[in-house]
């Protein structure tokens, strides 16, 4: 397929190179400029797009992808799948649907889970959401990028899958930490709560898969300084997606606002560019009361 690959960054590069290394005709673009290996560079996001099969967009924000789905979507061939992978605000997400679909175009959102590293390995979950019959036909664009896409429904169905994973990650991770925190108090060894934990009932991916104390589980960002990973601010970005749906469909979600607080506090503090593991030091610093 002629793919085009709008914003390759940390997650777009990999995902473009990948594409373009199962066979596919790959035409990038990204204000940066970056080289990718197998990807051709074209010099703006319409050109780029000009009589793609698939244009497939991975960007920081809402609003920027409002600004290149304006510039790209009245070149889009008849048909053309625009695949948007980046984690943005639902509102941004139905609204790129509705965009595309005005001009006969299928649009599905699919943001990802598994971070550089799975989409370095072609390693990404997809959680899409859009018409059955554009999933399908995208499946092998999603193959060539990751090990599982999952239709999860309607448009922005995929950014409620995300944001939803997100806030549970987000939430564990910070029970965990307490946990630690709590046991490093009792005189409880770290070790030994990992060994009970991570195979009792208080057992989760942010103690059995990405341990926050360093030296303890499988090896995790705690045992490389808290490099990321996944940085304190992509986490706090999610998580404040989270809280702007909750708000916007009245939902519930109280653990999730005081995980967005701590977050915020954590990132404006020093945790920016740090692994959001490392909210562990911060809180084994921290008499009760104080927060990170
Ligand atoms: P990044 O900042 O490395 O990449 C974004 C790219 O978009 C940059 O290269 C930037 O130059 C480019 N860009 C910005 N404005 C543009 C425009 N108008 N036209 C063309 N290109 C433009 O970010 P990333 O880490 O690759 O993340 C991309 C998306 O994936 C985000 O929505 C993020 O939340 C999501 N995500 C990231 C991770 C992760 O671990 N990094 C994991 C899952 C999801």
């Amino acid at each position: 397929m002629k793919i085009c690959f709008i914003g390759l960054g940390h997650m777009g590069a990999p995902m473009a190179a990948n594409l373009a290394r199962c066979g596919h005709q790959v035409i990038g673009f990204d204000i940066a400029r970056p080289a990718v290996e197998g990807v051709t560079l074209a010099d703006g996001a319409a050109e780029a797009a000009t009589g793609c099969d698939a244009v497939i967009t991975m960007l920081p924000d809402g609003q920027i992808l409002r600004s290149v789905y304006a510039d790209i979507i009245t070149v889009g061939a008849a048909n053309a799948l625009f695949i948007d992978c980046s984690t943005v605000d639902i509102a941004s997400a139905r609204w790129a649907h509705g965009q595309a679909r005005a001009r006969g175009l299928r649009p599905l959102d699919a943001p990802v889970s598994g971070g550089i590293s799975g989409a370095a390995t072609a390693a990404l979950t997809f959680m899409v959401g859009g018409e059955e019959a554009a999933f399908t036909d995208a499946l092998g664009i999603f193959d060539a990028m990751g090990k599982r896409a999952v239709h999860c429904g309607s448009a922005g169905a995929g950014q409620a899958a995300k944001i939803c994973n997100n806030m549970i990650l987000g939430i564990s991770m910070l029970a965990v930490c307490e946990a630690f925190t709590l046991a490093d108090r009792l005189g409880l060894d770290r070790q030994k709560l990992f060994d009970v934990v991570s195979t009792s009932s208080g057992s989760c991916w942010s103690m059995n898969s990405y341990c926050p104390a360093p030296g303890v589980g499988p090896h995790s960002p705690a045992d490389n300084g808290y490099r990321p990973g996944f940085a304190a601010e992509l986490m706090l970005k999610d998580l404040g997606l989270s809280q702007d749906a909750a708000e916007d469909c009245a939902a519930p979600t109280p653990l999730g606002a005081m995980a967005t607080t701590i977050y915020r506090d954590f990132v404006a503090s020093g945790g920016r560019g740090r692994d959001f593991s490392a909210v562990l030091e911060t809180m084994a610093s921290m008499g009760r009361g104080d927060r990170p």
